[in-house]
């Protein structure tokens, strides 16, 4: 998606060679004109899929998967971090390890929310080792839902989530997919392909 990767290149920090920090326009401020498009993009990749719900996990994912629940005229879930006081029986949870902040959450979703009927679209910002799309897979199957697949916003493609969840046959589309990260620089798949 060519809007993401200009838009990645021009106010996108390097901050080694694993993170990319794009706090104004997706991680901290947000660039709602940039979203929408990516939520047209995610809406047009999985317009066939017969989905029903979006599920994401807070807080990054909220800002895409809204824009495309908008697009699909389907209802976004976001998984908590933190379990709420009340109705700890009713959940979904999962554990999952973050590689930016490098600490174990637990993950809910209300049983309210999320059942066998539903068919869901896996939406997240970044891809790096797959932990947090592996929780959010462990709840749509605690649920009994059906997965059409994993919106990606970034993949990280020299990190191993990708082939993870692509060796389990599930189908990832990812927006920008990096192969590598040099301070001052980040390369897109297309452009190792073509050189
Ligand atoms: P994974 O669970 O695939 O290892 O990492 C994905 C999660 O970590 C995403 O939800 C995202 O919040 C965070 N993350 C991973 N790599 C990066 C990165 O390079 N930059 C930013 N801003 N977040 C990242």
């Amino acid at each position: 998606m060519k809007l993401l990767k200009d838009k990645i290149r021009q106010d996108g920090k390097v901050l080694s060679e694993e993170v990319l920090k794009v706090d104004s326009f997706l991680n901290h401020q947000i660039d709602p004109v940039l979203m929408q498009e990516i939520g047209k993009e995610f809406a047009e990749r999985f317009k066939e899929a017969g989905i029903t719900k979006i599920v994401t996990i807070e807080s990054s994912g909220i800002a895409p998967s809204v824009m495309a629940g908008l697009e699909l005229g389907v209802p976004v879930i976001f998984a908590r971090k933190r379990k709420s006081l009340t109705l700890v029986d009713h959940l979904y949870t999962a554990s999952v390890h973050s590689f930016t902040k490098k600490e174990t959450n637990e993950i809910s979703v209300s049983k309210d929310y999320l059942t066998s009927e539903d068919t869901v679209l896996l939406i997240d910002d970044f891809l790096a080792n797959g932990q947090a799309v592996l929780g959010l897979l462990d709840i749509v199957e605690q649920a009994g839902a059906q997965l059409a697949g994993v919106g990606i916003v970034i993949e990280k493609g020299f990190q191993s989530g990708g082939s993870i969840i692509r060796e389990r046959g599930i189908r990832v589309e990812s927006l920008a997919i990096l192969t590598s990260l040099e301070v001052g620089q980040a390369t897109f798949a297309e452009e190792v392909a073509s050189r």
